[in-house]
């Protein structure tokens, strides 16, 4: 039984892990990462420098978890096991027989599983378990919002507007409907000059695979009153904890339950009428 092995057996179509699960949009408040799991703060959201390691992974490992992990995995194999905790974004699991040691490699969104789905884990790294690999397999799917962004933002975010402070309306935003458990990143768009006057405007946008926020420059003007920003981001946050769904095989970005949760913000009426009162103004902006 030498050899090596990773989970998934082939390689997903590009996107396919960055899926939270249209099922588990209801347990999407979960925070991205493991309670197990501490992740390093993205400097960017940190107003004082603190001095963190670099490079990957950038996560900070519960200890005890861990080793109960190693406990199942030892007890199961027989034999000596080496177990690390990664955030990888495509291989959730990897296992390979060295001198008779096993070394698997997972996501740290196993360290806090049920029950059974450690136990499944464990019978799909030391036998290969079809069974096992579907009940792995499905967790997987429904804790895509756990792992982390594919694909790093690289140019520098500006939240500091002349006018509106996105970061500090987007921590409010997080504490009063999130819990604090969302960590997308934001940013002011760039800024282009409109040749014509505008027919459209897209005051707001969500990438998931840089799981970054852009908010349209155009709001960060004194007239623009601050719940509708905090609305626009509201939206977007949205995007980033509910993922699109695939209802009848349609990609539906805004489902019912996403209608739903967004008229839960506390001036979701004012803000659509104060849009509907001021998109011409916007717009020749
Ligand atoms: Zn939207």
């Amino acid at each position: 039984m030498a050899g090596q092995m990773a989970f998934p057996f082939a390689q997903p179509p590009p996107g396919r892990l960055m899926r939270a699960g249209g099922k588990s949009a209801a347990s999407s408040l979960w925070p991205r990462v493991s309670r197990a799991v501490v992740r390093v703060p993205d400097p960017r959201h940190h107003p004082i420098d603190i001095d963190l390691p670099a490079g990957q992974p950038q996560i900070f490992v519960h200890e005890g978890a861990r080793q109960a992990l190693i406990r199942r995995l030892e007890l199961a194999q027989k034999r000596p096991v080496l177990l690390s905790v990664t955030d990888n974004f495509r291989q959730m699991i990897s296992s390979s027989l060295r001198e008779g040691i096993l070394q698997a490699r997972v996501h740290h969104m196993f360290l806090d599983a049920p029950a059974v789905v450690q136990e499944a884990l464990v019978r799909y790294v030391v036998n290969q378990d079809r069974a096992a690999s579907l009940v792995v397999g499905q967790y997987i799917d429904e804790n895509g919002h756990r792992i982390r962004a594919s694909r790093p933002v690289s140019t520098p975010l500006t939240t500091q507007g002349k006018t509106h402070d996105l970061l500090s309306l987007f921590q409010k935003l997080n504490h009063a409907y999130f819990n604090g458990a969302v960590d997308a990143l934001i940013t002011w768009g760039k800024r282009t000059r409109a040749r014509k006057a505008r027919r459209t405007i897209k005051l707001g946008s969500y990438s998931a695979i840089e799981r970054l926020i852009r908010i349209h420059p155009v709001l960060d003007l004194p007239w623009v009153p601050r719940y509708f920003i905090s609305y626009v981001i509201y939206h977007e946050m949205l995007h980033h904890v509910m993922p699109a769904s695939h209802g009848n095989g349609r990609r539906m970005l805004h489902p019912p339950q996403f209608l739903a949760r967004e008229r839960l913000f506390r001036d979701y009426e004012r803000a659509l009428a104060w849009e509907t009162a001021h998109v011409g103004r916007l717009l020749r902006t």
